[in-house]
């Protein structure tokens, strides 16, 4: 397949683009660097460039006969679409139609969208299931579920064919350790775990101890980014027109931030200092996603299955990139 990644360059989009190239895949990445790295994919797949920019993607759909799309590029930081919500409506809704207008206009259609556990707010029941209602608490998840709407639209219309793929936890790095996660600013528990664990920063900080969950803290259902990579080429492999797919996308298991501390510590050798802190606006008490319906649809299963392995790849990763991407 030529595979059109745009945001390729950030952190789960270039675990994906790692993986389509190794699997034989023809790959071309359309990122604006803004959050992505330049190092985090070849040099020669790369195409540096911004969703507005509608004539380059139609020059590039042409010019490299792309016949599907993986759409990672958007905004994914909660806090600050609460805050700036019209940033994240611009970048994660209009500059998403409008690539699917290119697309529709030169008849690419084959689609895979990053989506999030985020669209599911805070439900009733555990585990999260592909039928758990949809009804997010922040313009993040808004803005991510309305894209999710529109490409069931177009499946019905033009007979795309489209996954939602909706994340839980992304962690850990790829165990060849060349590629992995490097934010700034960084807000994901793990990498901020092992900063505190090189004393790179003082403590970290738990939000919210008081939550009614066996040890106080929330819990997440943390995932290996190469296994999500996987579930984008399954999906795209699979894909028919006019089939619409809607997966949940994590390991089935919960861990609270307290084990993910020890886990941390257990991994690097390392006491980490911790700071008890107050609730973080939004966060709900536990969210664990059930992977059946990939796992019966697909046959995707994850590789990575308890915390410590994914924890051991991050690591190596933090370890061995001290300054991410700046590192050498
Ligand atoms: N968390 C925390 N301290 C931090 C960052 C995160 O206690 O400095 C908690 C957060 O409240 C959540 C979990 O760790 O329960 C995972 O947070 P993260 O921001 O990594 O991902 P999210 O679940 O928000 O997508």
């Amino acid at each position: 397949m030529h595979i059109l990644v745009t945001g390729g360059a950030g952190y789960i989009g270039s675990h994906a683009v790692r993986l389509f190239l190794e699997r034989g895949h023809e790959v071309w990445v359309y990122d604006n660097l803004v959050y992505g790295h330049r190092a985090a994919v070849p040099s020669e797949r790369l195409i540096v460039g911004d969703l507005s920019e509608t004539h380059r993607l139609d020059q590039i759909l042409v010019e490299k006969r792309i016949d599907a799309v993986v759409h990672f590029a958007a905004y994914t930081y909660v806090g600050e679409s609460v805050t700036n919500p019209a940033k994240y409506w611009h970048n994660n809704l209009v500059n998403t139609l409008s690539l699917m207008e290119c697309l529709r206009r030169h008849g690419v259609a084959r689609f895979v969208f990053s989506s999030t556990a985020a669209t599911f707010g805070i439900p009733e029941k555990m585990p999260i299931t592909e039928d758990t209602p949809q009804h997010p608490i922040n313009p993040y998840g808004a803005s991510k579920l309305a894209v999710e709407q529109a490409l069931a639209d177009y499946t019905h219309a033009y007979k795309w064919g489209f996954a939602a793929l909706r994340y839980f936890n992304a962690s850990g790095a790829y165990a060849g350790g060349t590629i992995g996660e490097d934010h700034t600013p960084e807000t994901h528990l793990i990498p901020l775990i092992i900063q505190a664990a090189q004393g790179k920063r003082p403590h970290i900080e738990i939000f919210g101890t008081d939550y009614s969950t066996p040890d106080g803290t929330c819990i997440r259902d943390y995932i290996h980014v190469d296994d999500l990579a996987e579930a984008h080429l399954l999906a795209l492999e699979k894909l028919q027109p006019g089939q619409q797919m809607h997966y949940n996308l994590g390991i089935g298991r919960g861990y609270s931030v307290r084990e993910v501390i020890s886990a941390v510590e257990a991994v690097t050798g390392k006491k980490v200092p911790v700071k008890e802190g107050p609730r973080r606006a939004g966060d709900p008490p536990v969210l664990v996603a059930s992977f059946e319906k990939i796992q019966r649809a697909l046959g995707w299963t994850p590789r990575y299955t308890d915390i410590t392995a994914i924890i051991e790849t991050a690591w190596n990763w933090h370890r061995t990139h001290p300054k991410g991407y700046r590192s050498k």
